[in-house]
């Protein structure tokens, strides 16, 4: 279904990110591949995912707060692969403090990266899927872009913004074969969330086990972490022909987060 397409998955080398890779992937799409680490990690886990699912992968290491960059790794997408059909958009930054106190340099910063990088890469890649009459963008926007919480300011206002550029980007190519949709997840236990829990539990005194099981049960009523794999069969399904009329849509995997 998805086989011989050619996606970029921005920060896929951690996280939801690598999840929505390996299950595009699996399914025979090309990737680009971009984030920061180890550059030999990097390279062994380009090397697993193209031997493991047969396609073709190729590593941008592209800093989502540099337009340029940005559109380079746009580009190198096309002029390795020849097209780009999928964008997932899903490179993401936490901070977290009080408004007062929130540093004005890390307002900037999550706004560069959570926000802005995603406007610049749907930006490049539009030409790209309009000439073709055929594109898939995916925001990993977040439970936090359809309602608040303490302490989150910049992440919120970037992750509502996603899903309102999410809305222009799906009616302005409504019926070209473009679609464009942001997937909202609760709680995944990902690096970034591990290090949230770690500074709950500094902060309250108690374990990382009961961190984890009181960050679950504060917001996520399933008491149950969704997986990268599940955002990346949404991702899948939202790629294929199947949602070809699902366009300007948020759709949370929360665990019931947001039914509340
Ligand atoms: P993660 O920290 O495991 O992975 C983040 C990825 O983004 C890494 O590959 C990292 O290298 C990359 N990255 C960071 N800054 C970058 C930059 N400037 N340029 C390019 N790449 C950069 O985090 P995750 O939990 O997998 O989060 C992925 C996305 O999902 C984020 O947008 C996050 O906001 C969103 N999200 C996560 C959760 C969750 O519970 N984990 C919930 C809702 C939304």
């Amino acid at each position: 279904m998805l086989k011989g397409l050619n996606a970029i998955v921005t920060g896929s080398t951690s996280g939801i990110g690598l999840g929505i890779a390996h299950v595009l992937a699996s399914k025979g799409t090309n990737l680009v591949i971009t984030g920061f680490g180890d550059a030999a990690a990097i390279e062994a886990e380009r090397v697993n995912l193209e031997t493991k699912h047969n396609v073709k992968v190729v590593y941008s290491a592209a800093d989502m707060s540099k337009p340029d960059e940005v559109k380079a790794m746009v580009e190198l997408c096309v002029s390795s692969f020849g097209s780009i059909d999928i964008l997932v958009n899903n490179a993401g930054i936490q901070f977290t403090a009080d408004v007062q106190d929130f540093p004005d340099e890390k307002w900037h910063q999550v706004i560069a990266i959570n926000l802005s990088g995603i406007f610049f890469a749907i930006k490049a890649a539009l030409p790209h899927m309009q000439a073709k009459k055929f594109g898939r963008i995916i925001n990993i926007s977040s439970v936090h872009g359809l309602i608040g919480s303490t302490h989150k300011v910049a992440y919120v206002a970037a992750k509502h913004g996603v899903i309102g550029m999410s809305k222009v980007v799906a009616l302005e190519n409504a019926g070209s074969g473009i679609t464009c949709n942001s997937i909202c997840p609760g709680w995944v236990h990902t690096p970034l969330v591990q290090a949230q829990i770690e500074a709950n539990a500094a902060r309250d005194g108690i374990s990382v086990e009961q961190a984890t099981e009181n960050l679950l049960i504060e917001k996520q009523p399933s008491k149950q972490f969704a997986t990268p794999e599940q955002m990346g069969e949404l991702a899948a399904f939202l790629a294929s022909d199947a949602a070809a009329q699902m366009t300007g849509i948020a759709l949370p995997v929360d665990g019931g987060w947001t039914a509340q």
